[in-house]
């Protein structure tokens, strides 16, 4: 009887960004693929499993034996923990009968994986007077690391691990495969450029504000239905088992591509010539930090977070094979200043991911022509804490009308970036708009007096302007110029672009 295993890695995210800098997030992801890609495979071709999926820490298996299975089972976390130290990892196995329908196979490993506790790496134990790592200060020095001849730090093993694979990894090939890849898939220039330096040089990189990265967090949607049309007929015995087998591949090879093309392009569309360095080095402007099934995560200048996020999302898709499975994604864009830590970052675009997925369920309940959704925010220090709360304590009026149009489908995200660039070609001024905005926090009137009073001092062309925007949003009466009556996320209350313009006014 078939016996299949599932396996995952639950805080890999947590690995990845335990550190700040950029040189160790890009060992770390490279550590993940290369675990996944070479090292579960090498074990999963010796214990003769048939692969259903692998990718980013997590894959499901077939074996057709028992002993077999549990062989693999025991040997994965041992090759986990000898690659990153302290990554955990979760398995869960089980037999099944040959006439099992696959679907709940599936949803029969996922309730056993999420009931199943992580394994862990047997840990150290940490006294007050042990010197934590410089990098994660999370685990005990392992030894002191020298970067260069003047700079040196005492890092743990999971860090030192972390450098010397991104050092090994340069002597053989330069550069991360996921730089490769897009150099495969633009022209051959960008084979010799460099990934950006840190955080702070993709910061730089920022024309509009000097020093802000926008961090682009995405997830497929619609997956489990994906998968569910790949097993829709009911397996007789192991040979269907693989035939299913083979079209998951199959899927996720499609996936994997159609992410990456619509990654890489839109990376290469905004920046280019890459961003040249002081020494004159070319250098990409944007970094994938973490690439695995339908998971993405990349940093880029924050003046193009915006319109990257969206092209990724369109092009996703609009991809044939993406299309067919009716798929889209869900994107959470970050704006932030680049030295806060990037797992701050990270949790942030979390939820305006979350709350992008929410609105791409409803597209897809009113069977819009385009699922993808867009979250976006501008991390302040007030927006530092749960997305959901500070939404409604932020953007909501006691009666309900919102100060903010978000989240958005691709084609709002589009419409918004245009207003923003046409309002700052007429030069409409920052200082008069917040005026605006801060009316439009007492109540809905005051906003309205602003507004007519602001019309009022302007220049007919600005006016012009100002008025066809708010058409093109959906408002644009007599009575309510500003506010767009139509229903958003099927709740009938009033909302306003303006105050989204102005967030991303300096960013585009
Ligand atoms: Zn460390």
């Amino acid at each position: 009887m078939p016996y299949f295993v599932r396996f995952d890695t639950p805080s890999v995210k947590k690995y990845v960004f335990a550190t700040k800098s950029l040189k160790e997030i890009r060992g770390a992801s490279a550590i993940l693929e290369n675990l996944t890609h070479e090292d579960a495979r090498k074990v999963i071709n010796e214990t003769k499993g048939e692969i259903f999926y692998l990718s980013g820490g997590s894959g499901l298996i077939m074996f057709n034996h028992e002993t077999a299975a549990k062989d693999f089972a025991s040997r994965l976390p041992q090759v986990f923990f000898q690659r990153t130290i302290t990554a955990q990892v979760k398995i869960a196995s089980k037999e099944f009968k040959e006439s099992t329908p696959f679907a709940e196979v599936r949803a029969q490993l996922n309730t056993l994986l999420a009931t199943t506790p992580p394994i862990a790496p047997i840990g150290v134990s940490l006294s007050p007077a042990t010197p934590l790592c410089s990098a994660c200060k999370a685990n005990p020095v392992k030894k002191l690391h020298d970067f260069d001849a003047d700079s040196s730090e005492s890092l743990c093993e999971a860090c030192l691990k972390k450098i010397d694979h991104m050092k090994k990894r340069k002597d053989k090939i330069s550069h991360l495969p996921y730089l490769l890849g897009i150099a495969k898939h633009t022209n051959q220039k960008t084979a010799t450029w460099n990934p950006p330096e840190s955080l702070a040089t993709v910061g730089e990189a920022c024309e509009t504000r000097k020093g802000y990265v926008g961090l682009i967090y995405a997830d497929g949607n619609q997956m489990g239905r994906a998968l569910e049309r790949l097993e829709d007929h009911q397996p007789e015995d192991i040979l269907q088992f693989q035939e299913i087998a083979e079209k998951y591949r199959e899927f996720s090879q499609n996936l994997k591509n159609a992410l990456e093309d619509a990654v890489y392009s839109s990376i290469m569309e905004a920046h280019p010539e890459g961003v040249i360095d002081e020494e004159g080095i070319t250098q990409f402007a944007s970094e994938i930090l973490f690439l695995g099934g339908d998971d993405l995560l990349l940093v880029c200048p924050a003046d193009h977070a915006l319109a990257i996020g969206a092209k990724i999302a369109q092009k996703f898709e609009d991809t044939a094979s993406i299309k067919k499975k009716g798929m889209s994604l869900s994107v959470g864009i970050l704006i932030a200043q680049s030295q806060i830590p990037i797992y701050t970052m990270q949790a942030q675009a979390e939820q305006l991911l979350k709350s992008a997925k929410k609105h791409s369920f409803w597209l897809d309940k009113k069977d819009a022509s385009s699922r993808a959704a867009i979250d976006f925010s501008v991390l302040t220090t007030s927006s530092a804490q749960d997305l959901s709360d500070s939404r409604e304590s932020e953007w909501q009026l006691k009666d309900g009308t919102w100060l903010t149009g978000r989240p958005y489908s691709v084609q709002g995200i589009l419409n918004l970036i245009d207003w923003a660039k046409r309002m700052r070609d007429e030069k409409i001024s920052v200082g008069r708009l917040s005026q605006l905005q801060a009316a439009c926090r007492i109540s809905k009137a005051q906003g309205n007096l602003a507004l007519f009073s602001l019309l009022g001092r302007m220049e007919p062309h600005k006016r012009d302007v100002m008025m066809q925007i708010f058409r093109e949003a959906g408002a644009g009466s007599y009575e309510q110029p500003m506010w767009t009556m139509k229903p958003r996320w099927g709740q009938k209350t009033p909302y306003t672009v303006i105050n989204d313009i102005l967030e991303i006014f300096p960013f585009i």
